[in-house]
């Protein structure tokens, strides 16, 4: 699979079978198992493992278009790929001697979903200090989390489960581990009905006495916080900021339409010709949706050739990408007036999804807080 061959499967998968769906997924709030039997399929779930493993090897200029493609078809499908591809990255880059490469072929022959547990109760957006601590005994190391939400909860193949490393000293000395599915004391704590983004069954998980065996510890004793902003980080923001580009086009495309289509029969006009405040929300709309697709562009281009302000690019972009989705699909909102407060269209589902990036973490505030510590020269943690 090259890039273009991905980007077009990921326009037809988005076509045949996220859009038809999204609608009622939402309402519902059901996950779409078919959605990820197709990415699957198709050979979406190893995009960017390497080809030993089966992946296709491709970098993050095929991601974050995969990404906005499935998004602006459907956000929930798309976080649910998010997650999947943070947790693959992860996990293909655990440590010598983990047995990682049975899960890596299953993955690359798409018939295994991964994602992250990171998020606790008790630390709650701060995933890079977890509450839990993981026990170490013969059988290998045993894992007691309270996990508050996890995409993908209960449909997944496998979790990357962060815990404090069992004899870890301060907040951020994590350790990584893949936990199968099937392993005794995981469990779905609670049901998932979201505001926005309901498809994507991201529910709380306990985890009871579960024991990890020690091939399947991926990250040194510790190592976990530096695999989260090394690994995770860059992936997670970049598919995140993507996520808000999906809903921003798909925003842009559904409000156009509606102001082509929908007409005041006394003036015989179009909303569109007839209101040029409209016009100009309109354009706001456009220029922000194509200034958030350039800024993906550039982190694409840093995350390709990383320069000394890669990072942070990084966290810029989703912070900026946020406070653009929340803002276009706002201001659609108003243009569409009450055809899209009374959900005739889709823009109101657009509307909700985009709120749940400022608040996925690194939140919005989590995000600025460090960009402005980083330019003031003061520590991060
Ligand atoms: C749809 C959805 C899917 C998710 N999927 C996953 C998943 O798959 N895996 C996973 O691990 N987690 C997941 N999460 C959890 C997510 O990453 C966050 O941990 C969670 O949304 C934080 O919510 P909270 O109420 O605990 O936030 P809180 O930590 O209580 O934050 C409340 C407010 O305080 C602000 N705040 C917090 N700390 C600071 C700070 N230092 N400076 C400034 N402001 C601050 C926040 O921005 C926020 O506005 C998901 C969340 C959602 C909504």
């Amino acid at each position: 699979m090259n890039h273009d061959t991905a980007v077009s499967s990921a326009k037809d998968i988005a076509d045949r079978v996220l859009a038809p769906a999204a609608r009622q997924n939402d309402k519902e709030g059901r996950f779409s198992a078919e959605a990820v039997a197709a990415l699957g399929q198709a050979g979406l779930l190893g995009l960017m493992l390497p080809g030993e493993v089966g992946g296709s090897g491709l970098g993050p200029r095929s991601f974050a278009a995969v990404m906005a493609t499935l998004a602006e078809a459907d956000a929930s499908v798309a976080m649910v790929y998010l997650m999947h591809a943070c947790a693959s990255a992860t996990i293909a880059a655990a440590r010598p001697g983990a047995a990682v490469a049975p899960a890596l072929k299953e993955i690359a022959a798409g018939r295994h979903l991964s994602t992250l547990a990171f998020s606790e109760a008790g630390s709650r957006s701060h995933f890079w200090a977890p509450i839990s601590r993981a026990r170490r005994n013969a059988a290998g190391v045993h894992l007691t989390a309270r996990k508050s939400w996890v995409t993908s909860a209960g449909q997944a193949q496998s979790y990357v489960v962060s815990s404090l490393a069992p004899e870890g000293q301060d907040p951020t000395q994590s350790t990584l581990y893949l936990v199968p599915a099937d392993a005794p004391g995981l469990t779905v704590a609670g049901p998932w009905d979201g505001l926005g983004l309901r498809a994507n069954a991201s529910a709380p998980m306990a985890l009871e006495d579960c024991t990890v065996a020690p091939e399947h510890q991926l990250t040194e004793d510790g190592a976990g916080f530096q695999a989260m902003l090394q690994v995770v980080l860059p992936l997670f923001n970049l598919g995140s900021a993507a996520v808000a580009l999906g809903l921003c086009r798909a925003t842009v495309s559904g409000t156009t339409n509606h102001l082509k289509t929908a007409r005041f029969e006394h003036l015989g006009q179009s909303l569109g010709e007839s209101l040029p405040t409209l016009r100009a929300q309109l354009a706001a709309m456009q220029i922000e949706t194509a200034g958030l697709a350039a800024r993906i562009d550039g982190v694409v281009d840093h995350l390709e050739r990383p320069r000394d302000d890669t990072m942070l690019r990084v966290l810029e972009c989703k912070a900026a990408a946020g406070d653009a989705a929340i803002s276009v699909t706002s201001t659609a909102m108003r243009v569409c007036g009450g055809a899209a407060f009374s959900k005739h269209m889709s823009i109101e589902r657009l509307f909700r999804d985009a709120h749940a990036g400022a608040v996925m973490a690194p939140t919005g505030d989590v995000l600025r807080e460090f960009i402005a510590k980083a330019l003031l020269g003061m520590p991060l943690f």
